[in-house]
């Protein structure tokens, strides 16, 4: 068995557990966190399972180059308010002491009017 067939976040991304789609390309997926800090609240994950950005390499640059890319227009489009007024937090919580949970690349996307439950 491979690490992916015990992952929650592969398993989202194949269709295998529901979730709140916010895109879907042939590398990427994004949805809405289940438990969200701010107004806006969504993951970006690559569909490849990689445990953390820990382990991403050269080989990579070009995935990684493209969920940074793909944050912005994603923002917008779930409702973050425009820069500089608006804007939102891109953040990739790394290991345990990084405050790591779900041990599948992702970086959180959070925006929208202030307080935010936490941050
Ligand atoms: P992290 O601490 O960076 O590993 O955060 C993992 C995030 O995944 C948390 O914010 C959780 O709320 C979120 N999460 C866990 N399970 C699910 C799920 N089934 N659907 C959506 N978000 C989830
Ligand atoms: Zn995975």
């Amino acid at each position: 068995m491979s690490p992916s067939d015990h992952c929650i976040f592969c398993k989202i991304a194949a269709g295998a557990i529901p979730s709140c789609k916010v895109y879907e390309d042939d590398e990427l997926f994004a949805f809405h966190d289940i438990k969200p800090w701010a107004p806006v609240h969504f993951l970006i994950i690559p569909k490849v399972h990689i445990p953390s950005l820990a382990q991403v390499g050269p080989k990579h640059e070009a995935l990684l180059g493209r969920m940074m890319v793909l944050a912005p227009q994603l923002a917008l489009a779930q409702g973050c308010n425009p820069y500089p007024e608006g804007g939102f937090r891109v953040m990739a919580n790394t290991g345990a002491e990084g405050g790591q949970d779900v041990h599948h690349l992702h970086i959180h996307v959070m925006g929208g009017p202030r307080p935010w439950l936490k941050g």
